[in-house]
């Protein structure tokens, strides 16, 4: 029989009530296994006596095994290999930064070293996006609130974990109870986690951005737009077809009514594709009455099956340089991290074992990472 995560909140707190257990008792519980991955129910002291068969009988500690870590060699960026108890696997990034590099108003940058990490919320993806190592895999399953929320734990034994960012493989959105139940427990005891450091990415499920603020206000939101105009979107994110460019545009724009939030563009530089000094135009004249941050990403090339190839410096630069001076748009070209280990952006595909694994002596696979 298959156990339950215990952190599916929704599922452990109706087998509470179930069996007139007080929810109360669940923060403890997980706050013991947050710290102590490898218990046994009976090692948790104090609860009531109901729940110890309870538990046993359902739910297990984590579902979840590491089954393997990389280090890049710059140590900046850990990639975790995630092993499911159905046996499919799932990366999660670890992406760790100083906040003290670099000077603010001249001054030294308060803060010190910060982790992010970057989360999976399904194995593989229905979207298919052109450019993307995951979208290559196709779907294979939704992952439950309790294996997302398992990543951070996970990831929680290695770095001191201050922000989430849902790009992993899969579309957060389309996994949305799911996501929003993980959310709710991250920022909740005994995680604590800021909504304000949670960013969902998404291809742009209009029908789910438009619940997205309802549901979790204060989440950032993150749309893949990797193009300024319908026809480009649709030749590399087929996903674009059911949600059109102009439709994707109002609904950020109730979004942001509603939300009073900025939204973070990602946009992925392909060369000859989306680079071209006409495309900046288009992006900006798009967004120039939105608040947002544009993220420029350069592509890494997915070995032989990527039919793309990488925009030079001097594109990224140019196109950099007409959002921010004609249209005014704060942007910002995504820092390159764990490209040794295949833990850049677009990246993910199973494959073979690394020599800093750290856990087993097995292979990894990589995932897209991203820093805000
Ligand atoms: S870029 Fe994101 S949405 Fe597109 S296929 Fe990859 S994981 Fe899915």
């Amino acid at each position: 029989m298959a156990y339950r995560s215990v952190f599916d909140a929704g599922e452990i707190t109706s087998e509470f009530d179930k069996a007139g257990i007080s929810s109360h008792f669940i923060p403890c519980i997980w706050k013991w296994v947050a710290r102590n991955p490898s218990c046994e129910w009976s090692d948790i002291p104090s609860l009531p006596s109901a729940s110890y068969s309870l538990l046993n009988s359902k739910f297990k500690p984590l579902t979840s095994t590491l089954h393997s870590r990389v280090d890049s060699s710059d140590q900046v960026t850990t990639k975790l290999l995630i092993k499911l108890q159905n046996e499919a696997f799932v990366e999660a990034v670890i992406m760790t930064y100083d906040t003290r590099l670099g000077k603010y108003c001249g001054k030294p940058r308060p803060g010190g070293p910060r982790s992010t990490l970057c989360i999976s919320s399904q194995v593989g993806c229905k979207m298919g996006c052109k450019f993307c190592a995951t979208g290559s895999m196709g779907f294979k399953s939704n992952l439950s609130s309790g294996e997302i929320v398992e990543q951070l734990v996970h990831a929680s034994r290695i770095s001191s974990i201050r922000n989430v960012v849902f790009m992993g493989m899969g579309e957060p959105l389309n996994n949305y109870t799911a996501v929003v139940e993980a959310i709710r427990v991250m920022t909740s005891s005994p995680f604590q986690l800021s909504l304000k450091r949670i960013t969902v990415s998404t291809v742009g499920i209009t029908h789910a951005i438009s619940k997205l603020h309802n549901d979790l206000p204060g989440v950032n939101l993150a749309v893949s737009l990797h193009a300024p105009v319908q026809d480009i979107r649709c030749q590399i994110m087929p996903a674009a077809r059911a949600f059109p460019l102009e439709k994707l545009m109002d609904t950020l724009q109730v979004y942001q009514k509603n939300s009073k939030q900025k939204i973070f563009i990602e946009y992925i530089m392909l060369n000859g594709v989306n680079d071209e000094d006409q495309h900046a135009h288009q992006l900006g004249k798009l967004l120039e009455t939105f608040d947002v941050v544009v993220n420029l990403i350069p592509f890494n090339p997915i070995g032989s099956i990527s039919q793309f190839r990488s925009s030079s410096d001097v594109k990224v630069s140019n196109f950099q340089k007409v959002l921010r001076g004609t249209y005014n748009i704060r942007t910002t070209v995504r820092k390159q991290m764990g490209q040794d280990i295949s833990g850049a952006c677009g990246q993910l595909v199973v494959n073979l074992p690394n020599k800093r694994s750290s856990v087993n002596a097995e292979r990894l696979t990589d995932i897209e990472d991203l820093r805000l």
